[in-house]
């Protein structure tokens, strides 16, 4: 059912007041495929948790909040397990509902605002570990066709922070749900990130269990970023960016104190929240918005920020790190005009 002059306020991480005369909530893929059909033409922006989006100003396209719930476990081999979850379960509570059930392999993703069907967009990551290593399959309906399609990981196309529906396919189909391949034994841990090994020292523990992964990450996340239920943000708000190696070796002769991690043979990321700081704009505040003290990266809204207003901070930044550094920083939030 349609409903007019909603606040979407709730319903975005930046915490901005805009509104929509257009709002539709899907908590099946009925109610998706009905609303398709019953318009022509039909072009919405889909919401997840709203924690990777900026709305510019009040949005006159439809939007179609998704609300699919459900976990469910599909099938289970030796050590493997395949779980079926809804796109609009919450990311961070299945994570919770897994590590107590002791599958493995997301445990590195804790406490990441949003919803599961929302995951695979950006390719979800943190502390060492992309959502491609435990995703199996997704559901998707296309928008244009108004059918389901079935999505495997190579389809995907998988990459930093992007896939196929950032790119050829963005707002093309909607995700329904999705099909993760977790361990039941034998976990393969992620302790690479240094901030989690010292921890995992510090404590002494010798053997950690995925339980302990999971808390140690959630400590480490709630002493770095900004709580968005207090101050609202989206994260990082561009990608680390990823240079040549002759770009790379130029930089480092100029900065070398610049930190920097060897992706490939050619290719080297280097840390956009580095950039950001270096370009003098780490808990800098410029109105109602500004970037937060103990992270460059995150774009905040001290309360009464409008998105515009925030946008165009953003492009300042950008604008200053092209400038010292001559690397174009590309934006990691979804910007919804
Ligand atoms: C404090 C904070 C910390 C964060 N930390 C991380 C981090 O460590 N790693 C990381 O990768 N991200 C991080 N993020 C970003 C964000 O949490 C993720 O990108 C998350 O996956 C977004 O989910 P969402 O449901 O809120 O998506 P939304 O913001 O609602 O939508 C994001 C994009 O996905 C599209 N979309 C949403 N649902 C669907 C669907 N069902 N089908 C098709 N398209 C859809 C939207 O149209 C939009 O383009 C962080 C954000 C915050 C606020």
């Amino acid at each position: 059912m349609k409903n007019k002059n909603i606040s979407l306020k709730p319903y975005n991480s930046f915490g901005l007041e805009v509104f929509s005369n257009n709002f539709y909530r899907a908590s099946t893929e009925t109610d998706i495929l009905k609303l398709l059909n019953k318009f022509s033409n039909f072009d919405p922006y889909i919401l997840g948790g709203g924690s990777n989006i900026l709305f510019k100003n009040n949005i006159d396209k439809p939007i179609i909040k998704i609300e699919i719930k459900g976990i469910e476990i599909e099938k289970e081999i030796d050590d493997e397990i395949y779980i079926s979850v809804g796109a609009g379960e919450n990311w961070s509570n299945f994570v919770d509902w897994c590590v107590k059930k002791k599958y493995g392999g997301i445990e590195n993703l804790s406490l990441i605002p949003g919803n599961v069907g929302s995951a695979p967009i950006q390719n979800i990551g943190a502390y060492g570990v992309e959502l491609e290593s435990v995703f199996y399959s997704c559901k998707a309906i296309s928008i244009k066709k108004k059918k389901i399609k079935i999505f495997s990981k190579k389809d995907c196309q998988f990459s930093y922070r992007n896939s196929i529906f950032k790119e050829k396919l963005k707002n093309k189909y909607i995700i329904t749900n999705v099909i993760f391949k977790l361990t039941k034994v034998n976990h393969k841990l992620n302790i690479s990130y240094k901030p989690l090994k010292e921890l995992i020292e510090k404590e002494n523990i010798s053997k950690p269990t995925i339980k302990n992964i999971s808390n140690f990450i959630k400590k480490i996340r709630q002493t770095k970023l900004p709580d968005p239920k207090l101050i609202g943000n989206c994260g990082s708000f561009f990608k680390n960016p990823i240079v040549s190696k002759k770009m790379f070796k130029s930089l480092i002769l100029k900065y070398s104190s610049m930190p920097s991690f060897n992706i490939s043979d050619n290719e080297f990321k280097i840390p956009a929240a580095w950039l950001i700081e270096k370009s003098g704009f780490k808990g800098v505040d410029e109105g109602e918005t500004g970037t937060y003290k103990k992270h460059a990266l995150v774009i905040i809204n001290h309360g009464k920020a409008t998105g515009t207003e925030i946008y165009n901070f953003s492009q300042k930044i950008k604008k200053s790190v092209l400038k010292k550094f001559n690397i174009l920083l590309e934006e990691e939030v979804n910007i919804f005009e």
